[in-house]
């Protein structure tokens, strides 16, 4: 459990981080809060020749509002996201999500960047960040880029951010008049990671119809993905439990379940369909207040007793 030998570099600022990416290329490890790189380094799984900090890099460490949307320098910490009350307010997707991260000590360390960055196949931000249809801002020495969610993770472990590249800023849709978001997990309940999650976005009509949907769903297979056959079986369609039952069954679709030790593939695929129900059960019934009309919100899907136990124990 000793990683191998490297070099420490802290930058100061933003360019001079770019300058040293710039300069080291693929042999260098950015650092932020360090809650996935550290262990990977231990294990030798990861072994930089350079770790560069950007631990120190305040202008990466922000959430603000810009217009339409929230904007989250990389380095806010899942905590911070957790406590925000302009993201409660408006973006209250995140720090739902933000809040059922890992524990108290990997809340207070773990960054938003470095999770996304980091891209682990049960991490819970992904779901959140494909929901929202968020956009994601990379910057080298050579310029920014923004790479929107749905393009952005490519397999396990692999986005499109490249050697060289930083990752500076997430941003996130305000929440529209109608609309109800919800996360709902199913907990490893070793490590707290998702076996399962499920994001949904909901914009609801009044006449007792979805009008539009976003699922991005994490832990199922090798990268988070959104559930496109789910939100188009659902799409201008009532909001009764059979028919998001229906849809639901949909939710790994097209995905190759991930196997392990704590959920087999045949398991994981039937609680995809649980956890999606359940989630866009809950931001039915949060759209529906929204909307003035409560009875959108369709009876939640029964637990399997596996789910419900997991669930129990951890909160
Ligand atoms: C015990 C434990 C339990 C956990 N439970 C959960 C959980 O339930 N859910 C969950 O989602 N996560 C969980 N995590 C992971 C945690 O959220 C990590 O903090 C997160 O995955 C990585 O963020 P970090 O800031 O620590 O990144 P680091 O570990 O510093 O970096 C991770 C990777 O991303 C790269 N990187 C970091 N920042 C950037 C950037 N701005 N631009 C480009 N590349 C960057 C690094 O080079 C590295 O490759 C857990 C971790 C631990 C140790």
């Amino acid at each position: 459990m000793i990683p191998a030998s490297f070099e420490y570099q802290a930058p100061k600022t933003l360019d001079e981080a770019l300058r040293l990416l710039g300069r080291h290329g693929d042999e260098a490890k950015i650092l932020a809060g360090g809650h996935s790189l550290l262990p990977l380094m231990k294990l030798r799984l990861a072994s930089p020749r350079y770790v560069i900090d950007i631990g120190r890099l305040r202008s990466l460490d922000y959430i603000r509002e810009d217009g339409a949307h929230i904007l989250i320098g990389a380095l806010a910490t899942h905590a911070q996201v957790a406590a925000s009350s302009l993201l409660r307010q408006k973006c209250p997707l995140l720090p739902e999500t933000a809040a059922q991260i890992g524990d108290m000590q990997v809340r207070n360390r773990g960054t938003i960047g470095g999770s996304l960055a980091h891209a682990d196949p049960a991490a819970d931000y992904p779901a959140a960040i494909l929901a929202l249809d968020a956009e994601l801002v990379v910057q080298s020495g050579s310029g920014k880029r923004t790479i929107r969610a749905a393009e952005f993770f490519v397999d396990l472990l692999q986005t499109q951010v490249r050697p060289g590249e930083i990752l500076t800023e997430v941003r996130v849709p305000i929440e529209r008049p109608g609309e109800g978001t919800a996360y709902r997990k199913f907990h490893q309940p070793a490590s707290g990671f998702a076996t399962v999650g499920a994001a949904a976005r909901v914009l609801a009509s009044k006449d007792g119809k979805i009008q539009d949907i976003a699922l991005g769903m994490t832990g199922v297979g090798s990268k988070a993905y959104r559930a496109t056959g789910v939100e188009k079986a659902l799409r201008g369609k009532k909001t009764d439990d059979e028919t998001i039952a229906a849809a639901c069954a949909k939710a790994a679709q097209g995905v190759e379940p991930l196997s392990d030790i704590f959920a087999s593939s045949e398991y994981r695929r039937a609680m995809a369909g649980v956890f999606a129900h359940r989630a866009i059960s809950a931001a039915l019934a949060r759209a529906g207040n929204h909307a003035g009309t409560k009875s959108l919100a369709p009876k939640p899907p029964t637990a399997s007793p596996r789910a419900s136990k997991s669930k129990g124990k951890r909160k």
